[in-house]
């Protein structure tokens, strides 16, 4: 069988929300490019679906109509205008509502849509004359020769192929090879989560504006249930535990996620007539605090390679598209000036980092506090209307930056 060899100056390896997106602001900046994944689109990923703010910000980097004109009209994405919190005490707290301004019904904080239709529509914002997308290739092995990387890789008819390239864009997601062949891929309990997924029809009294459901169970810290609800009246349901807490406790998650949603009194009753539609499916969550290193010579890593999930509410797709947006920026100095050394990529942890930082601190806080002051905080502080006053003005704040407020990038 023949085999494909290929020239370019930047390949990515996966083409997620990370990958994808880096790809779209490359063309913008006029640099052509390679971008491989293994799988073949549309493919499922096991996610919460949950689009959250930062995704928001970066559609709207990407074209501020896709909103308005595709997300609003189109009833696969579910606008949700805010959380509903569960409480051990079985009360039910509401934060954010639908607006009584027009303009504002048109910009919700957040979306669910589902993995397997969303990556596919990024795709849709490709530009084909930037990019050579090869889908259900395989990168197998990462060879540095010189100053530059030799990919080989597998088509899904067997079909061999090299890509010689100056620049490796690892965008590989959690079990990334890129980074197993540019430095460790070793696993710290403390900033790893496992988590589950099960999607569900039939859950009695989901929210009528589709709040997102996040419950935090006492029993179990450090971990949470959600129900992610969809027009069609379906809903992601799923449960997230650090897995240094898990492995402390020997805790099993699935046997957990389970018997919440038979025995636990805030769920069970909804679940009662409720039918899952998939058998559980589990994947792993590389958190931002473990602050890894994602740059070197002639590489970077974006999303869940460089572990970019937030900490404390396991989202990563807006992270990871961020963090494609800020490898753009210094991807385009290295091509102009032909240098791709590791001094050209100096600030980039940096700069990918100080997007969570905040994050990152209250989940240091949470981890040091005990089951019981967190479940105090949920019924008392959180339950509280200065509290509510706060949100509602925060929420304010962060939808105007979603929509209005450019990212900078500091190289
Ligand atoms: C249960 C669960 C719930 C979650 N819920 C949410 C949520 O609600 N909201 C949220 O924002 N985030 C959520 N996340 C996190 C989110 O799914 C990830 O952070 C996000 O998918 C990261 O995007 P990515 O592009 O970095 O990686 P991925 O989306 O994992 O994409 C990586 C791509 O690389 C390809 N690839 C892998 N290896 C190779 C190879 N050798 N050669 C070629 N291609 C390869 C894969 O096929 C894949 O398409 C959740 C995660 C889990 C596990």
């Amino acid at each position: 069988m023949d085999s494909i060899n290929i020239k370019t100056k930047v390949c990515i390896i996966g083409a997620g929300p990370a990958g994808t997106s880096t790809s779209i602001f490359l063309s913008r900046m006029g640099i052509e490019h390679v971008m491989i994944d293994a799988a073949e689109f549309p493919r499922d990923k096991v996610c919460g679906d949950g689009l959250d703010i930062k995704t928001v910000r970066m559609l709207n980097h990407i074209d501020p109509a896709i909103i308005p004109d595709e997300l609003m009209t189109n009833p696969e994405f579910t606008a949700s205008w805010g959380f509903r919190l569960l409480t051990d005490n079985n009360k039910m707290m509401d934060f954010g509502r639908y607006p009584t301004d027009k303009e504002l019904q048109q910009k919700p904080p957040l979306f669910i849509a589902k993995r397997m239709m969303f990556d596919e529509f990024l795709h849709g914002k490709l530009n084909l004359n930037m990019v050579q997308f090869y889908q259900g290739t395989k990168a197998l092995e990462i060879i540095r020769t010189g100053n530059s990387w030799k990919v080989l890789a597998k088509r899904n008819d067997g079909t061999e192929m090299t890509i010689d390239t100056s620049m490796l864009v690892g965008a590989d997601g959690d079990h990334s090879m890129v980074l197993k062949s540019v430095g460790e891929r070793k696993v710290n309990r403390l900033h790893y989560a496992g988590a589950l997924r099960q999607y569900w029809k039939g859950i009695d009294n989901l929210h009528p504006n589709n709040l997102i459901e996040i419950y935090f169970p006492k029993k179990y810290p450090m971990s949470y249930f959600w129900i992610f609800p969809q027009n069609n009246g379906e809903a992601n349901v799923g449960y997230g535990m650090t897995s240094k807490v898990a492995a402390d406790h020997s805790f099993n998650i699935k046997d957990i996620f389970n018997s919440l949603i038979q025995t636990d009194p805030c769920l069970a009753d909804r679940f009662s007539n409720a039918t899952p539609l998939e058998t559980i499916k589990g994947w792993g969550i590389p958190f931002a605090s473990l602050n890894r290193h994602a740059s070197g010579d002639g590489w970077l890593l974006v999303g869940d390679a460089a572990s970019m999930v937030i900490p404390t509410t396991g989202e990563g797709i807006g992270t990871g598209m961020m963090t494609g947006y800020i490898a753009a920026h210094f991807i385009e100095r290295a091509v102009k000036e032909n240098r791709y050394d590791n001094g050209m990529f100096t600030n980039y942890t940096r700069e990918i980092q100080r997007r969570v930082t905040d994050d990152v601190k209250t989940y240091k806080r949470l981890m040091a506090i005990s089951p019981n002051a967190m479940s105090f905080m949920m019924n008392n502080v959180v339950n509280n209307k200065l509290f509510r006053m706060y949100f509602e003005s925060s929420l304010k704040k962060w939808v105007n930056t979603a929509y209005h407020k450019k990212v900078e990038v500091s190289l």
